[in-house]
């Protein structure tokens, strides 16, 4: 069990320290800041669609260890994905985090453990918030309170 949470802390120092997909896309379809004010993390994800799929997706902003290695992770998931698939794993790593569903596969699982740590949950979330509202058409900044 230590050795499995060594392993997820060292997925989520990696993802904080060298985050993937990190910056803006030029001429993005979609573009939402989130902010999560409880812990002073702030984001914004920009996306640019095909069809129906996320073609790519990149994020920027500052904020703690979760919230980026977060960012980080779910950039790398998600890209290339249809947004129906999204929206399924959205649902999970939600359900995962919240204490209410088994853990997701791959590298999300590295926050499972959140779920003990209730103010965290804003903090693993809000990039997903973040993207959600972007796919959703949204272009006000977003909030998790
Ligand atoms: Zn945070």
């Amino acid at each position: 069990m230590d050795e499995l949470e060594d392993l997820y802390q060292e997925v989520i120092l990696d993802h904080y320290k060298r985050p993937r997909n990190f910056g803006v896309l030029e001429s993005p379809d979609r573009l939402v800041e989130g902010n999560n004010p409880l812990c002073g993390d702030r984001l914004h994800v920009s996306v640019k669609m095909k069809g129906d799929t996320i073609e790519d997706v990149r994020f920027k902003g500052a904020g703690c260890a979760i919230s980026v290695a977060s960012a980080s992770i779910m950039t790398d998931a998600v890209k290339g994905r249809p947004r129906a698939q999204f929206d399924d794993m959205f649902e999970k790593f939600h359900a995962m985090v919240t204490g209410t569903g088994a853990a997701v596969d791959g590298k999300l699982a590295a926050f499972a453990g959140v779920s003990e740590f209730p103010v965290r949950v804003k903090c693993a979330s809000l990039a997903w918030h973040t993207l959600k509202a972007a796919l959703e058409g949204k272009s006000e900044t977003i909030s998790t309170e």
